[in-house]
């Protein structure tokens, strides 16, 4: 596929993917079956307001691959969850799940809704309709979901008491729960520990410096950037500036992470916290550091700012941060890029072994979890690293995709499916 400034999400993990089918040498066939997705669902979901005003909204359930299992993958509410932008997620997920070696294929769900001026009631009723529209597909052994941006452990327990109103108590339909109804313990953390596993030890094998000398700026600060920049900060590193939908803020020293997580919970930000000076979104990207982490939205690296760009490396918390042009740009210019299949799939590992728990209605300790997904994910990095040393020149998301890819294909050729 041609290179272009103005391609869909799709279009990017495809152009990734097409990339990957050169490197693995695969035929026409498996290009053809693995750049389509296996089934899309979309759905109606009307939602009465607090008001007695009825809202009509569209959500989507897109299964891209399930060679190697049940398909896996989060939802999420957000008015740019649309078809395209739920098909780019879905198939990352096929290879996410693939490159750390989880027993899934890759899903994706979304509902095209701003929820944040939603009350609780409200979401309730979003979150049991939209569940109750695709709940035909879904299924602990079919699919299996989670949560994503602006859906959490709460809105997991609605989904898993909706499904078990028609099967029966089933804590395996979905991950991501309160570890009161069957979650994992380190379920929460997961996603952030993951993106700091992995950038600690490629910082250590690209000769970027130990997590004490490391300089650190962090875009969102949900459940996957506040998570990261939290133990980033537990291990030395000095995080010197995160933000928010709202704006950033800047602490040239570095800082304290955990008073920040307090300011965040009295106020709902972290604008305006003491001492720190403000910093709007696009000028943060831009900031000298030694790591950026974009953990909020798709698409926040392009060919516009990539450039602009001042660190040594960017670590992909978010789901396609950098667009493939600014992927281009990036390596032209010597900045390491961790893709997102690798540096935020300690969520989807978690994810399974909270499944795994769930199955043998057992539960393991958090260190027990926290030491299985650093074992999962180093040794995802070893071998990213390995193969992209082995072979022709490519960069760190072109060995990644490539191994995900020749594993789905070597699956997908057994089942007789290819
Ligand atoms: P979240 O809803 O908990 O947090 C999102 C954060 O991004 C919030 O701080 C929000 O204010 C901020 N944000 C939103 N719009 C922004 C903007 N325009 N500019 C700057 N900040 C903005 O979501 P999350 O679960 O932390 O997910 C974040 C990203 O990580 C998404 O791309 C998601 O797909 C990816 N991801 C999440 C998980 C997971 O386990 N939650 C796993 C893998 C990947």
């Amino acid at each position: 596929m041609e290179l272009r400034e103005d391609m869909t999400p799709f279009e990017a993990v495809n152009y990734f993917f097409g990339r990957a089918a050169e490197l693995d040498e695969l035929g026409d066939e498996a290009v053809a079956v693995l750049s389509g997705t296996f089934r899309e669902l979309r759905v109606q979901v009307p939602v009465r307001r607090d008001s007695g005003d009825l809202d009509v909204y569209i959500g989507y359930r897109v299964q891209h691959n399930g060679a190697r299992g049940p398909y896996k993958g989060g939802i999420r509410y957000h008015p740019s969850a649309d078809l395209d932008e739920v098909r780019a997620l879905a198939s990352l997920m096929t290879w996410k799940t693939a490159l750390v070696d989880v027993p899934f294929g890759g899903a994706k769900g979304g509902v095209q809704v701003d929820p944040t001026g939603m009350s609780r009631t409200e979401l309730e009723r979003l979150s049991r309709r939209y569940f109750g529209q695709i709940g035909h597909i879904i299924g602990p052994t079919r699919d299996i979901p989670a949560p994503d941006m602006n859906t959490n452990a709460q809105t997991m327990s609605w989904f898993m008491d909706e499904y078990g109103r028609k099967h029966g108590h089933t804590t395996q339909i979905v991950t991501g729960k309160p570890i009161a109804l069957g979650g994992s313990r380190g379920r929460e953390a997961a996603t952030g520990r993951g993106v700091v596993t992995v950038m600690n030890e490629a910082a250590r094998d690209l000769a970027l410096g130990s997590p004490d000398e490391l300089t650190m700026v962090v875009q969102g600060f949900g459940n996957v950037g506040s998570w990261a920049a939290r133990i980033a900060h537990e291990q030395g590193t000095k995080v010197i500036a995160v933000s928010d939908v709202r704006g950033g803020i800047l602490v040239g020293d570095g800082i304290d992470v955990e008073k920040l997580v307090e300011h965040v919970a009295r106020t709902g930000s972290v604008v305006d916290f003491p001492g720190s000076e403000p910093v709007d979104n696009e000028t943060l990207l831009t900031l000298p550091c030694d790591v950026l982490v974009p953990a909020a939205l798709g698409e926040v690296v392009t060919h516009h700012n990539a450039e602009a760009l001042s660190c040594r490396m960017v670590v992909e918390a978010a789901n396609h941060p950098v667009t493939p042009m600014a992927d281009a740009i990036l390596a032209d210019r010597g900045v390491h890029v961790l893709p997102d299949i690798l540096a935020n799939a300690g969520g989807v590992i978690v994810s399974y072994f909270e499944w795994v728990q769930n199955n043998q209605e057992i539960s393991w300790e958090e260190d027990d979890v926290n030491a299985r997904l650093e074992r999962k994910l180093s040794l995802a990095w070893r071998q990213c690293r390995d193969f992209m040393a082995g072979g022709p020149e490519m960069t760190l998301r072109e060995a990644a995709f490539a191994l995900a890819v020749s594993r789905v294909v070597e699956a997908a050729e057994l089942r007789g499916y290819l």
